[in-house]
Order: structure tokens, then sequence, then C-alpha cells
């Protein structure tokens, strides 16, 4: 009997960490202070400066980074924003809460990301952003998407819940945009003990009001000249992220070692004929959140690994077009050919840091016994 692969192992991780986490809560309970001040203070300017952005402003969540986005844009009910119909939910339903209508393009088949060459004739006089899911870790088509943002004046906020520390052609994802929201979900290369994100920005005045966005609008305390949330991370979160911040450059090295091995195992195996490994831009910093392959018959190859003791996930089974509580929107099946597929064949296979070639090599002998069986 093989041993259980799980799709994260923060167990592992945590031995490896357990100190400095544990001195970075210390901390916390010693100062007794909760809420911003300088643990929150501190990791803004970590992250901000990570990504080459100006300004970092800590979120209670990604998905609160992103509503709190649209809202210091002021975005909301008749506005149009376009985004990918191939994402996590929380990126349509930020657009949704700020009464604003979503609109969906197709992904490109290769990187799952948008297809920017089918934006422009979405765009109408509500469009208001545009919103790129750099899905998985691997950047979008950034220079045609920030022309075409460009002649049509139009911002772009980019949703990079999965791409800390992501490049394209050499930059890093954080600055693309006028605004990005990145994800300290635990299952983010960098993720809190708890829910938390950051939006970072290169405009001051931007930054400025995402601060007073996130403490419902008050500046100063208890005036009120705009309608805010609590959208704050907590000190507690911002500690523990300081402390695993200084191994994110090594996880993310130990994800792309994974991929490459993947890659060659695959090949090794033969095994393109039934799954095709992940594609990648050359040259760009794919940061590896997740190693998606796609596989004929999926559904039954994640049975099969499930009964091996391997844990595999489906990013995402549904795509956003065809969502129940977007139906008011009329999509249909068959709108959006390349998402639906995608969420037919995707599936992700374990590649946290920790993972060791033992186990992928039992991971992808258990997909090609699945194929042969078939044979
Ligand atoms: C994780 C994620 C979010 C939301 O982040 P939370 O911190 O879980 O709220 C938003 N968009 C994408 C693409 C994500 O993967």
């Amino acid at each position: 009997m093989n041993d259980k692969i799980p799709l994260l192992d923060l167990h592992t991780q945590f031995k490896e960490i357990e100190k400095d986490v544990r001195s970075a809560i210390e901390r916390i309970f010693l100062s007794q202070n909760f809420i911003l001040g300088p643990e929150v203070d501190n990791l803004e300017q970590e992250i901000a400066s990570y990504v080459s952005c100006k300004s970092g402003i800590g979120t209670s969540s990604g998905s609160d980074a992103v509503l709190a986005a649209l809202m210091a844009l002021k975005i909301g009910p008749q506005d149009e924003v376009i985004t990918s119909s191939y994402t996590f939910f929380a990126t349509a339903g930020a657009i949704s809460r700020v009464g604003a209508k979503p609109v969906f393009v197709d992904i490109e088949p290769n990187s799952f990301n948008l297809n920017v060459g089918k934006i422009e004739r979405l765009i109408t006089k509500q469009t208001k952003a545009v919103i790129p899911v750099h899905l998985f870790g691997q950047a979008c088509e950034m220079a045609p998407l920030l022309e075409l943002c460009k002649t049509k004046n139009i911002p772009m906020i980019e949703d990079a819940a999965q791409a800390i520390g992501t490049e394209y052609q050499g930059k890093r994802i954080g600055s693309f945009g006028v605004i990005a929201c990145f994800s300290f979900f635990p299952s983010k290369n960098l993720g809190a003990m708890g829910d938390g994100g950051m939006v970072t920005t290169n405009d001051e005045s931007l930054a400025e009001k995402l601060r007073i966005l996130r403490s419902h609008g008050s500046k100063p305390k208890y005036f009120h000249h705009v309608i805010g949330g609590n959208f704050r991370l907590d000190a507690l979160q911002a500690a523990i992220l300081q402390a695993k911040f200084k191994y994110l450059d090594a996880w993310t090295l130990a994800r792309q070692r994974n991929a490459d091995i993947y890659d060659q195992l695959i090949q090794q195996e033969e095994l393109e004929e039934f799954i095709t490994p992940p594609w990648r831009r050359l040259n760009d910093r794919h940061i590896f959140n997740q190693y998606v392959i796609r596989a004929k018959n999926r559904d039954h190859l994640k049975n099969h690994l499930s009964e091996q003791g391997i844990q595999t996930e489906i990013y995402y089974p549904l795509p956003m077009h065809l969502q129940p509580c977007f139906s008011y929107l009329g999509h249909q099946k068959g709108d959006f050919p390349e998402a639906e597929k995608a969420a037919q064949e995707s599936l992700a296979i374990p590649i946290y840091p920790e993972l060791n070639k033992n186990q992928q090599e039992q991971i992808v002998v258990s997909i090609k016994e699945f194929y042969k069986q078939k044979l």
C-alpha cells in the first residue's frame, strides 16, 4: 500500500517554519495589538517591494482585495467589468457585489488565462475595468492587454491571488494594472493561518482611498466621506506572514523543480496521448500555485487516483457564465467553449514544495496504470 499523498501538505511545511511562526505569534501576545499597526505596515512594505510596487494595503482576504479595488475605482451599478469565465468565483463575485455587471470572456486553450484577442468586441461605454486573472501562477498575456486598456482608457485590476512573485517578460505581477489583488488563503504560495489578502498600487491617491475604504471609509476616525467596509488584515496574520515570507522564494523554486520533474516523467512514460502537462510561456516566471494537467476521462482518473490515496482537485468544474447565480446574465452552454472544455479536462495534481520525487513517481505511475487498464 502506498502512502497517501495530499494535494497540499501544510503539516510538513509547519515543521520547517514552526520556530519562526511561534516567535511571530509571541510578538503579538506581548504587544496585545491586534488591529493594523506595525506588523501590518511591515508586511505591506515587504510585499509591495517584492512585487515591485510602491504601496501595499493589507486586506481581510483576496476576495475583499478585489472588492476594495472595485470600490476604490468607484465601480457600481450600470458599469460593466470584463473578466475571465474560468476563474475562482471571487473575481466575478466582487464585480456583482458592487452592483456592476460581470462580462465574461473565454480563455486561451493553452494557458487557461483569458483570451486577450476576444476582449475588444466586449468593450462598451459602460466598461469600467478589465480584471485579468493570472491563473495557477502564470501571467496573462499582458503586452496586448496593456495596449488595449491604454488605447481604450480602461483601468486594469489584476487578480494576482495565485500569482505572488509571478513575472511576465521579466517584470513582476503587481503593477501592470492600476491595482493588483493578492490572497494569503492557506493554499496560496504564501498562505496565512487563516484569511488574508493585499492590494498593491503605484498610485498614491488610490492607496490612500484603499486604506480609508478598508476601515469603513473613515478619515479621521468616525467621519465618513465614503462607505467602506471592514476589510482589514489582522496583525496576527501579518506577523505569521512575515515569518513565512522568508521562505517564499525557496518554496517557489521547489514548486518549479517539481513541475519540471512532472514534465519529464510524463514524457518518459509516454503519457502525452492521455494527459497534457501545463503549457508555459518561455522565459516567464511561473510560480506553479497549481500544476494543472488536461486529462482524458478526467473524472475516472480522479477517482482512480483517489483510490490510490492521491488527492487531486478540479479547478474549476463549472465556468462562471454557467453558474446558477449568474443565470440572470442569460448565458448558455457553448458560449465559451474553451472555458467549458477546460472545466471538463483540468485536474490539479500535488505540486507543493515538500513533495518529493518518489511521490511524484508514484503519482505518474498511478496515472499510467489508469490509462493502461483502459487500453
Ligand atoms: C484565492 C483566490 C481569490 C480569493 O482569495 P481569498 O483570499 O480566498 O478570498 C480570488 N481570485 C482567485 C483567482 C483566487 O485564486
